[in-house]
């Protein structure tokens, strides 16, 4: 009998964003040679691993490691697909109950918009991908990129690939992808160096306000990282707004 060495790829919701236009919502080939880890698979055809939340091979849910001999029909699911397979074998936990992020050295802005939502999120505008990946391992943060490659890398556990390119809607895109929003917790973190922010008397700060603030805010925070004071002002109702349009794109898809 002559060995059948291709399977049958089919990659399903925004996992197709990955794929060039002549493969996305459709099945189709990818060479095994006789024996090839599903992993192994799905990476050769330019989607990240980190990506994929529950393979089908057959109609078996199966994990990373499995061996396609050739013949099989394969589907693959993103993470954090709002489907119910609880009785599936899920490849991550979700959802993420103490999320904590290590950002790319382009989402900068990212890293400081999910600070003020009260998410630990390592950044450094001069890590290189060693540095990123070691992070994300040693502290199980997923790492947020929008460098494909990054993700691909074998070693990573735990990262989620973004999409959108203006920072404000980054943030409504991993809240909504990766189903934050019953942890948003603001004015708890410092923007600046991620340090946990603490409690300080009006009057222990009152000499350091400008005048507006000193005459409309009675709530007061303080950096003990780097000495920054904190008070409910316009940057946090600027993020209430870009979390409430968030939630509108989100409810209404
Ligand atoms: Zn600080």
């Amino acid at each position: 009998m002559a060995a059948r060495t291709a399977s049958e790829l089919r990659f399903y919701e925004e996992l197709n964003d990955f794929l060039p236009a002549e493969r996305r919502k459709r099945a189709f080939t990818v060479e095994v040679d006789r024996a090839r880890s599903v992993k192994d698979a799905i990476e050769s055809v330019g989607v990240p691993h980190t990506e994929v939340d529950l393979v089908i091979v057959d109609g078996r849910s199966v994990g990373f490691t499995h061996l396609l001999r050739g013949g099989e029909r394969v589907a693959v699911y993103p993470m954090f697909e709002r489907l119910d397979i609880t009785p599936l074998v899920r490849l991550r936990p979700r959802p993420l109950r103490d999320p904590r992020f290590v950002a790319d050295t382009h989402l900068g802005k990212l890293a400081r918009h999910l600070r003020m939502a009260g998410f630990d999120t390592l950044y450094g505008n001069d890590w290189d991908d060693d540095r990123i990946v070691a992070l994300s391992l040693a502290g199980r943060r997923t790492i947020l990129t929008r460098d494909k490659g990054m993700l691909r890398r074998g070693e990573v556990e735990r990262g989620y690939f973004v999409r959108a390119v203006e920072s404000e809607a980054q943030l409504a895109e991993v809240v909504r992808a990766l189903q934050l929003e019953p942890l948003i917790a603001p004015f708890v973190r410092c923007r600046e160096c991620n340090t946990p922010l603490e409690d300080v008397p009006r009057a222990a700060v009152v000499d350091r306000l400008p005048e507006k603030v000193r005459a409309f805010y009675d709530r007061f925070k303080r950096c003990p990282g780097c000495g920054r004071i904190y008070w409910e002002g316009t940057h946090f109702a600027r993020m209430k707004g870009v979390l409430e349009r968030a939630r509108a794109q989100d409810s209404a898809s």
